[in-house]
Formats: C-alpha cells, structure tokens, sequence
C-alpha cells in the first residue's frame, strides 16, 4: 500500500518526519509521500523549511529503508496559480482549499499554466459547489493531456464514484491518500484501496 499524501510539523501535521516514517515502516507501506502547504499558508512551506524537511527525509529513508517522497500540497487560487518555494520537489499536489463558484475553472486553469502531478481531493463534499458534467468532461480532457493523476483521498471521501469510473474509462492514473495531519492516521487508506481495488482493477497506481 502507499499513502502519498501526509502532513508533517513542517507545517499544520502533528508528527515529525521520523515519526511518520518509523509508522510506514512498521506499517510496511511501499512508499509514502510527506507534503506539507506551501506558502500560500502562513505555516506553510518556505525555502528554508523545504531545506531542514529534506534533511530529515533523507535521514529517515537511510533509517528505515522505505521510499518517501519529498513533496507539497498547494492551495489553487482563484486565478488557477499555485505557489511554490524554490526547492527541488519529488511530487506536488495542487488541491482547491475553499468553497468557490468556479471550482472547474480554477482547475483547468491551473492545469494549463503549471507543472504539477496529482489533483488533491478532486470534488470533495467538504467544499460546497455543483457539479457540471461539461465541466468536468473539460477538467478530465485536461488531466488526461497533461498527464495528472487524481487523487483518492480517505479523509474527504472524494472522489465520487461516477467520477472514478470516467478517469478509468481515460486511463488516468490515480494517487492514495491518506490526508494525514497526526500519526494515527498515516496509512490510513483503505477507503481508497478498496475504490481503486473496484473500478481500477487495470489501471496503475501512480508512482512517481
Ligand atoms: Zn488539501
Ligand atoms: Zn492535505
């Protein structure tokens, strides 16, 4: 299993980077992404945390010997930007954080102007918005081109079913997470294996 989606202390998560890894490993996860906020967020990611988070990553996988990724989570704006400190990122994630109006159209902008890998809670019931099944023909068109996998996220629930089902008719890929902000809840994920085990059953799981 792989849970490519934990927050550590580095920004709004409770356990520290070694903590997490010490429970994937006894856990036996196959890899595990940390992805705080980014600087969109006050307790987001800056430069200088991107640099001493690294340190510790690198460290924890020469501990334990498992695969973490060293990535970040950012909040699209209105305007479909995503803000990133200068580093050298393994995986980002780039999630709408808000209730909007506009929740395609900031995605498929943000698709357009950046470079990033994975959707974060696509649709989730925790943002109120209505779906548009145009839109979302249009937002999935653009996951597909650029080559952006969808999240599966066990604390959002999300995405919904029907949803899943059209990304596997494309091929989309999809990530696991976990959303974890404490230790208890790294790994958690089988909400989303149990949804990719159903309508994924041919479909890869994204490993970057
Ligand atoms: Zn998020
Ligand atoms: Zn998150």
């Amino acid at each position: 299993m792989i849970d490519l989606h934990i927050h550590s202390n580095f920004s709004d998560g409770r356990a520290t980077v070694f903590e997490i890894a010490r429970k994937a490993k006894e856990l036996g996860l196959k890899a595990i992404a940390i992805v705080d906020h980014s600087l969109e967020l006050s307790f987001g990611l800056d430069e200088r945390k991107a640099r001493l988070r690294q340190i510790e990553i690198d460290d924890a996988r020469s501990i334990y010997g498992i695969r973490i990724y060293s990535g970040i989570e950012c909040g699209i704006n209105h305007s479909g930007e995503i803000f990133l400190p200068e580093h050298d990122f393994d995986l980002i994630i780039a999630s709408v954080h808000e209730n909007t109006t506009d929740y395609y159209g900031r995605v498929i902008k943000c698709i357009e102007k950046n470079d990033f890998d994975i959707l974060g809670h696509p649709l989730s019931e925790m943002f109120e918005f209505v779906r548009d099944h145009k839109l979302e023909e249009e937002m999935l068109d653009a996951l597909e081109a650029h080559g952006i996998a969808l999240e599966l996220n066990s604390t959002h629930k999300c995405p919904p079913e029907d949803l899943l089902i059209s990304c596997a008719d494309r091929g989309i890929r999809v990530s696991l997470g976990s959303d974890a902000h404490s230790l208890e809840k790294v790994g958690k994920v089988e909400w989303c294996e149990e949804r990719r085990k159903k309508y994924l059953r041919r479909r890869e799981i994204l490993l970057p």
